[in-house]
């Protein structure tokens, strides 16, 4: 109960965050000024009600002299503040005892407390406090008549010397409120009305001090919001940024500040381990995967989330913290997006290695450093290659073979994607049209098309320039590509992939299973072709869940018409449980790895793998053995 009211207190004061020095400086000097100026006219107004000179001079310079602190140079701030209250009270306990109490000269106290709450700092706005209740209550009392000008008060000084106080203390109430908003505004980010940077710093800063335990601070980059931008204009990415904001506050718990540091980024700071912090993370992934409908459309959100927590940093500070989880975010961007990465040593230089790289990708094209592999797809009914999926090699002249997994999300991000899958869509249907002039037998392709790549314009007109130049029929040709196109614009995503099929060309959903929402995409994009994910492949036959769920992503794929294929069959075992579960089509080790097209072998018709006795046990004995 007691806690809880001391919360409530503190988020109604103010925090007392210190001024910029340049600011503090300017009105500093200003309140000085006026101080200064208020000393001089009350000497003359001593004199004008009688005073003799020397008293008036007095009186003048007990007003002014504790400006002599308030501008000695290399005294601390708060000290400053203080001195330069102490004159500005003065000068009212002045002007009520020259004016013999008259109420209307206590206006004047009013006056000097707004004035000193320009401070923003609790030590001048309590010394004005303090000051101007004693002052009241003291010397009402023991001088009724140099501080009340009526007979009322004169007879009872203490009452009068409350009601006083009380006007003091509501004038000083309403200065908080104004200090307090103040504050908030210059503390909040306008769009979302989440903490900025600044207060994200002082949080981080202030819990850092407080607590023993570790703190852990995630950064968050929406993925590819620049597409958002100008695909959908500002107010949609206003809208989505306002969607981000509270999908996010709606994950974490209370105490944690989640804050937009500015762009498309944002922050989130957690009085906790990274586990925990995990935890929080993988749960935001899941709720912002969910598309947020903006003007009656859906609209895809991903994010890549940087995680960094004082157990892996050997200073404790806000900025090496912030510094981490960036380093941690930019990874996450690198390999793929959508993702958490956990900072861990070795990432600044992992960073740095990858600017090198993102640079070597310029003019990479006509380099001659970049392969076509190609692995072969096998129809597990007689074994035989139907066709080969086209697999990007990089010969980088220092580093050797950098995989594609390591650049080609480097490409994406510096557009170098598009002239590079040009280029591979061109040797990939060259080929293809070679082995089915040579084999006489139609040899289907396949070529994974990134995001970035779906989302250009020309795509269409690309993809019917490689088939024309080729003489590749259409129906030959398959454009594999991840959930992740559904990013940005699920509806011209759609458009795009509806545009392509019209060619003639097939879409296969690569990777499929390892989104979010894989069921309800899958309804959702045009597709002929479902490529269930190495992962579940690789547990099939090993007793755990993935046969139940290849089982469902089969079935799934036949009540919609879709050709299967399972990548990744690297045993017999594999290979077994999918044909007992009548999957079509499968790629992997076993069959074939990608390799140079000078080293594959189109016409050739595969012995078909040593059957298991699944067969005759019959598909219902495949599931139940899950
Ligand atoms: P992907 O499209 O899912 O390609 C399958 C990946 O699994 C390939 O890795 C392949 O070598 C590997 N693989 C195939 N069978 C097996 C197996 O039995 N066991 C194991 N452990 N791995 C197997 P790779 O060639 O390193 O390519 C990685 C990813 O890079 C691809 O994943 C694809 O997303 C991307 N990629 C490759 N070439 C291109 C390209 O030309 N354009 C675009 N946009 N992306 C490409
Ligand atoms: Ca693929
Ligand atoms: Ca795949």
């Amino acid at each position: 109960m007691l806690p809880r009211l001391r919360d409530r207190l503190n988020q109604l004061l103010p925090e007392g965050r210190l001024l910029p020095d340049e600011v503090w400086q300017r009105r500093h000097r200003t309140i000085v000024r006026i101080a200064l100026v208020q000393a001089a006219v009350l000497g003359v107004v001593a004199l004008l009600t009688g005073e003799a000179v020397q008293v008036a001079l007095l009186e003048a310079g007990a007003v002014a002299l504790p400006v002599v602190v308030a501008v000695l140079p290399r005294v601390a701030r708060a000290v400053q503040a203080a001195a330069a209250t102490m004159s500005l009270l003065a000068a009212s306990m002045l002007l009520v005892y020259l004016m013999h109490g008259l109420t209307e000269a206590h206006f004047h106290f009013f006056v000097m407390v707004g004035l000193v709450s320009l401070y923003q700092d609790w030590v001048p706005f309590g010394v004005a406090l303090v000051v101007v209740l004693i002052h009241h209550g003291v010397l009402g009392t023991l001088f009724p008549h140099s501080v009340f000008g009526h007979s009322a008060a004169h007879h009872n000084p203490w009452a009068w010397a409350g009601v006083h106080g009380a006007f003091v203390l509501a004038a000083s109430l309403a200065h908080l409120a104004a200090w307090r908003l103040n504050e908030q505004q210059g503390l909040r980010d306008q769009l979302t009305g989440l903490a900025n940077r600044t207060m994200l710093v002082e949080a981080t800063d202030r819990l850092l001090q407080h607590r023993t335990g570790a703190v852990t601070v995630l950064l968050l980059d929406v993925d590819d919001f620049k597409d958002v931008n100008d695909a959908r204009g500002h107010d949609a990415g206003d809208l989505l940024l306002l969607a981000v904001g509270a999908r996010l506050q709606g994950c974490v718990r209370p105490g944690d500040v989640v804050a937009r540091l500015g762009g498309d980024e944002f922050a989130v700071l957690i009085a906790n381990g990274p586990t925990t912090a995990g935890k929080i993370a993988e749960r935001m992934l899941v709720a912002l995967s969910d598309p947020v409908q903006i003007d009656g459309r859906p609209l895809g959100i991903r994010v890549s989330i940087g995680l960094a927590s004082t157990l892996t940093t050997s200073d404790r500070s806000s900025g090496t913290l912030l510094r981490n989880a960036d380093l941690a975010m930019y990874m996450a961007k690198a390999q793929g997006k959508n993702r958490l990465v956990r900072y861990a040593d070795g990432m600044a230089q992992a960073a740095q290695s990858k600017v090198e790289l993102v640079e070597d990708l310029a003019g990479v094209v006509a380099s001659g450093q970049l392969a076509v592999h190609y692995q072969p797809t096998i129809s597990l009914a007689d074994g035989g290659t139907t066709g080969y999926e086209a697999l990007l090699r990089w010969h980088h002249p220092t580093r050797g073979l950098v995989p594609p997994a390591e650049f080609i999300p480097l490409a994406e991000d510096g557009g170098h994607i598009v002239e590079i899958g040009r280029w591979v869509l061109a040797q990939a249907t060259e080929q293809a049209a070679a082995w089915t002039r040579q084999t006489g037998r139609p040899i289907d392709m396949a070529v994974n098309l990134s995001p970035r790549q779906l989302a250009d314009d020309d795509v269409v007109q690309a993809v019917a320039d490689a088939l024309a130049a080729s003489g590749l029929p259409a129906r030959q040709l398959t454009l594999e590509v991840t959930e992740g196109v559904l990013m940005s614009d699920v509806e011209q995503v759609v458009d795009q992939l509806r545009a392509l099929r019209t060619l003639g060309v097939r879409i296969a959903i690569d990777d499929f299973g390892t989104g979010y929402s894989s069921l309800s995409y899958l309804r959702r994009l045009p597709a002929d072709i479902v490529k269930i994910d190495r992962s579940f492949v690789q547990e099939l036959g090993t007793g755990g869940p993935s046969t139940t769920l290849v089982a469902s992503i089969i079935e799934l794929a036949r009540s919609l018409h879709l050709d299967v294929v399972a990548e990744g069959v690297e045993t017999q075992e594999q290979h077994a449980v999918l044909e007992e579960l009548s999957c079509s089509h499968a790629q992997g080790y076993l069959f074939g790895r990608p390799r140079p097209a000078a080293e594959q072998q189109p016409g050739r018709v595969r012995i078909p793998a040593p059957r298991s006795s699944a067969r005759t046990r019959g598909r219902a004995a495949g599931f139940s053995a899950t």
